[in-house]
């Protein structure tokens, strides 16, 4: 995303970001104007925005991407998934380019959830190198799931959030 103008040029945060149209995934570097996907040239979107995934999406995803991934498990029919997904959202925009956010619904996406042993929703995973280092269940505040999330994916500037690492909520819908 736009970050600030800089000698009157417009910057964008570097890092990496998954093409909404093809899927691949693209590293930016910083001050690059307008960047383009390098599998299909369309235009990257820069705002980090949740992009919804099914099975297959999503473990092609985990096997490709550059970044750290956060994988938000939801179901419409699920309120805290719903109240979730606007905190989500505000955390994909902050951390635009050091993380690639998906979504899966696991009422759709039912061979997902089986893959990844998703017995509770919201659950939250954050995978990276193809694996998955950390996961929460349940709704969280922003400020506790940026803390979360910047603790997994910097494990070395964890400060005070490790409590929550090996916390597990209620199994059910929490
Ligand atoms: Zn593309």
């Amino acid at each position: 995303m736009p970050v600030g103008t800089e000698a009157g040029l417009l910057t964008v945060a570097p890092g990496a970001f998954r093409c909404n149209i093809c899927e691949a995934f693209t590293r930016v570097d910083a001050g690059k104007l307008e960047p383009r996907c390098n599998a299909c040239e369309s235009t990257l979107d820069l705002s980090g925005r949740p992009q919804e995934s099914d099975a297959l999406s999503l473990a092609r995803a985990i096997a490709l991407s550059p970044v750290p991934m956060l994988v938000d498990f939801w179901s419409p029919w699920c309120s805290p998934c719903v109240l979730s997904a606007p905190i989500v959202k505000a955390l994909a925009s902050t951390l635009a380019g050091e993380i690639v956010v998906l979504t899966v619904n696991t009422q759709e996406a039912e061979e997902a959830a089986e893959t990844h042993a998703i017995y509770a929703i919201p659950t939250f995973a954050i995978f990276a190198h193809g694996e998955e280092l950390s996961r929460q269940i349940g709704l969280l505040p922003h400020g506790m799931l940026e803390s979360w999330v910047r603790a997994a994916i910097h494990p070395g500037c964890a400060s005070g959030s490790s409590r929550l690492r090996g916390k597990r909520s209620s199994p059910d819908v929490a």
